[in-house]
Formats: C-alpha cells, sequence, structure tokens
C-alpha cells in the first residue's frame, strides 16, 4: 500500500478521499488555489500545498504544478477526485511518467472512454446495448448527413465526440434542421473540447438514466456494484440519485450489469467506472463511460457497504478486489440530494459567505460536505456545496429520512437548491418513483417556477 498519497482536486471530493486514506492508514496531501485557502479539507490535511491562483487552468488544472508537488512532498501516487483532470488521458500518463500511480485506469481506456465515439464502438464490440445511431463520427458530405438522419428517424440528437458535463448536445427535430444543427455543434464542440466530431443519435423522448458501478483490478476480476437511478436532472445535470432504481425487475438489471463486467474483462479495464445508459420500455442503451468515481457514488456505498474510493486505492496499489460478484449484496434503499449554491428556481450560481450552516443527522444520514458556518464559496468553480444522503430498509423509509434530513439543514447567507429539494421529496410522482429525464424541466414549467 501506498505511504502516501496526492490529492489533486477540491471540495467535497477533497475530503472524501481524505477520509478514506485516513482510514486506510495512508497520509495525504492536498494541493489548493489561492481561492480555496480556507476550506476544511486543506484545514484538516497532514499537508497542504498552494499551488497557483484561483483560475482552474492554472491550479488544479496545472499538471506541472501538480506533478511537482507530489515529488517534493514524497507522494507515491495521485487520486484525481472528479472533474478537472480525472478523465484526461495525457495526465494520466504524464502522473505515470513521472514514476507515480494514477489512482484510476490506464491512459489507453481513458482516452478510448472519453471519445464517446470510440467508447461506443468499444461497447458494440463487447456486447453492450447502445443507443442507435451514426457509425462512428458524422461525415462532412451534407448529402450523407441527410442520409444516416433518414436512416435513424427523428428526433436525433446531435452529441460532441469529446463533450461531457451536459454540454455539447442538440436535439434535432426535423430535416430541414439537421444540417444547421450539425455545423453549430461542431463548431462550439471544437472551440469546448478542442475535438469538432460529432455523431448522431435516435433521441429517445421518455427515458430513465440508469447507470452500472463497476469496480476492476489488474488480475482480471470485474465486479459490478449495482445500479443508480440519476433521471432527476436539469440542462443534462443531475442533482438527485437513488440506488437501486424503483420498479426495474432485478433480473432485467443483473442482466445489463453482468454484461457492464463482463466488457470491464474485455476491454482490462481497472478501477471504478460508471456505465452510463438511458432506459426505455424495458431496453438499455450505452450513452457513454466514466472512468473515475461519480459524484453519487455514495448511495452505491450505503446500499453495498463498499467503500469505493477506498477499493479505488486498493487496485491501484495493485491488491485484488477483496470480494467475488456473488458477495456482493444490495440492502436497502439510498438517496443523495446533490446541495448547489445556486438560485433553486433559476439555477443561476450563488457564490459568497455561508452566514449559517447547520448538517442534517440521525439514523441513516450521510453529509459529504467541505462546508461550514463563514465558508466563503468561490465564484470560480462548481456550484455544488455537498452532498446530503440518507438509506433506509425501503424507499420509503429513505424518502421519510431524506425529508427529516433537508428541514433540519440550514444553511444561510447564500442561496441553495434545498427548496427545490424539499419540493421534490414531496412530489407525488417522485414518490411513485421512475420518472423519466425530462420529469423536472416539465415540472419547473408546471409549477411556473
Ligand atoms: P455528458 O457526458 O455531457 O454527461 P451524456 O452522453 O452522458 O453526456 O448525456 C447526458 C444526458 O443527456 C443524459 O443523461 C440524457 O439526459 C441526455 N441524453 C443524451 N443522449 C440522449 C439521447 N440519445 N436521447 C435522449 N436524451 C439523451
Amino acid at each position: 500500500m501506498f505511504k502516501k498519497i496526492l490529492i489533486a482536486n477540491r471540495g467535497e471530493i477533497a475530503l472524501r478521499i481524505q477520509r478514506a486514506c485516513r482510514e486506510m492508514g495512508v497520509k495525504s496531501v492536498v494541493v489548493y488555489s489561492e481561492a480555496d485557502r480556507d476550506a476544511k479539507y486543506v484545514k484538516l490535511a497532514d499537508e497542504a500545498v498552494c499551488i497557483g491562483p484561483a483560475a482552474s487552468s492554472h491550479s488544479y488544472l496545472n499538471m506541472p504544478a501538480i506533478i511537482s508537488t507530489a515529488e517534493v512532498t514524497d507522494a507515491e501516487a495521485i487520486h484525481p477526485g472528479y472533474g478537472f483532470l480525472s478523465e484526461n488521458a495525457d495526465f494520466a500518463e504524464r502522473v505515470e511518467q513521472s514514476g507515480f500511480t494514477f489512482i484510476g485506469p490506464t491512459p489507453e481506456s481513458i482516452r478510448i472512454m472519453g471519445d464517446k465515439v470510440s467508447a461506443k464502438q468499444a461497447m458494440i464490440k463487447s456486447g453492450v446495448p447502445c443507443v442507435p445511431g451514426s457509425e462512428g463520427a458524422l461525415p462532412d458530405d451534407p448529402k450523407e448527413i441527410v442520409k444516416i438522419g433518414r436512416a435513424v428517424g427523428y428526433p436525433v440528437i446531435i452529441k460532441a465526440a469529446g463533450g461531457g458535463g451536459g454540454r455539447g448536445m442538440r436535439v434535432v427535430h426535423t430535416e430541414a434542421a439537421l444540417l444547421h444543427a450539425v455545423q453549430t455543434t461542431k463548431a462550439e464542440a471544437g472551440a469546448a473540447f478542442g475535438n469538432p466530431a460529432v455523431y448522431m443519435e435516435k433521441f429517445l423522448e421518455n427515458p430513465r438514466h440508469i447507470e452500472i458501478q463497476v469496480l476492476a483490478d489488474e488480475h482480471k476480476n470485474a465486479v459490478w456494484l449495482g445500479e443508480r437511478d440519476c433521471s432527476m436532472q436539469r440542462r443534462h445535470q443531475k442533482i438527485i440519485e437513488e440506488a437501486p432504481a424503483p420498479g426495474i425487475p432485478r433480473r432485467v438489471i443483473e442482466r445489463i450489469g453482468e454484461r457492464c463486467a463482463a466488457a470491464c474483462k474485455k476491454i482490462g479495464y481497472r478501477g471504478a467506472g460508471t456505465f452510463e445508459f438511458l432506459y426505455e420500455n424495458g431496453e438499455f442503451y450505452f450513452i457513454e463511460m466514466n472512468t473515475r468515481v461519480q459524484v453519487e457514488h455514495p448511495v452505491t456505498e450505503l446500499v453495498t457497504g463498499v467503500d469505493i474510493v477506498q477499493m479505488q486505492i486498493r487496485v491501484a496499489a495493485g491488491e485484488k478486489l477483496p470480494f467475488t460478484q456473488r458477495q456482493i449484496e444490495m440492502r436497502g434503499h439510498a438517496i443523495e440530494c446533490r446541495v448547489n449554491a445556486e438560485d433553486p428556481y433559476k439555477f443561476t450560481p450563488s457564490p459568497g459567505r455561508i452566514t449559517t450552516w447547520h448538517a442534517p443527522g440521525g439514523p441513516g444520514v450521510r453529509v459529504d460536505s467541505h462546508a461550514y458556518t463563514n465558508y466563503f464559496v468561490p465564484p470560480n468553480y462548481d456550484s455544488m456545496i455537498g452532498k446530503i444522503i440518507t438509506h433506509g430498509d425501503t424507499r420509503d423509509q429513505a424518502l421519510a429520512r431524506m425529508r427529516i434530513a433537508l428541514s433540519e439543514t440550514v444553511v444561510e447567507g447564500i442561496l441553495t437548491n434545498i427548496p427545490l429539494h424539499r419540493e421534490l421529496m414531496a412530489d407525488a410522482k417522485f414518490i411513485e418513483g421512475g420518472t423519466s429525464i425530462h420529469y423536472l424541466e416539465g415540472w419547473m414549467a408546471q409549477h411556473k417556477r
């Protein structure tokens, strides 16, 4: 096992990784930007090194600064968390070339999965069902594009091969609008992701977003840790996640889970990962794979009892997975609400000083957050300031605990989306379970929020 790990991230996930290290008796170093000087994980760190100004490009995305910090602090491995450099194959490669272990998959796996076109091709080869669409990236010839559009059938969605975070997507309802949409998405993708390639998929009208968590080691073992339902989204970004997915028969989930674990073995995958699917009319359609820990990993941890972050570290250190698929059991139900510093109904960011922070507690309640009273939420980064996760024997109990937890939570000084979560936890359709990815947007329109 490593003696010391460098955490190349910020916010709640930096704290989460720090806690995993501490439990394993591993020292950790956090890097931070000038804007995060007063962050909780910096105060709690074994060691902390300021690597640059607030702008991510000069700090959390600054590869030489991160790698040289690992050198001077004698860290042996680097945990990238999520976002920032976590899915950057060049970074993983540079980390390894500099003599450190990258806590994640190989650069090759990241590269294949980071390009959604090559990821889909790899999945088709491994027997994982995908959304019907273009075979690979769209060609330049407009006539060919129109032909592909007709074959796929409208509505379609044009997606950037290098897209992420809900960006680089455009829905097209008619052939007349197709070519213009392709051109604009290409231009945007080139500017935003440095890769203008786009591809086409059938736009599914009412799917749910269901994802499968996997863990694999370098000794050819791979397991899946159940599913998560992440259908409650706004602007393609998740805000509520739960495990298991309500209303889907276990044998249907098992079939897809087994395929994901088999695909991991086939592609030589190592570490934690997530296969994301759209689920409609009883069928799963792969959309992308995330080669890192997800924001919503705690719901899986609560129902399986597996510490995903510790497992990432163990398999990166070359250990074998300590369990087989048969030993993994799902127990009860877990729900996560992402707490964002934003206007709950306009979704505009609301950075600033938190004058009161009171986190909930009690049976089955977990709070992963770096916030505290008097913490200043910097305007420079993602607006998520924490996650409230509840667990119960049943979905009803997890929901009841979430309602209580949300009623106990006090955040003053900034706006948060907690009022929206309170409303959704009381919403009849959400309580019933199984709402689609478009539900929240419809709900907002209906409630004139
Ligand atoms: P990102 O990497 O930006 O998260 P994804 O490919 O995972 O992009 O898609 C994000 C979300 O966009 C999905 O959860 C879903 O809400 C929507 N989406 C993506 N592809 C389709 C599709 N073919 N049909 C309908 N909705 C889609």
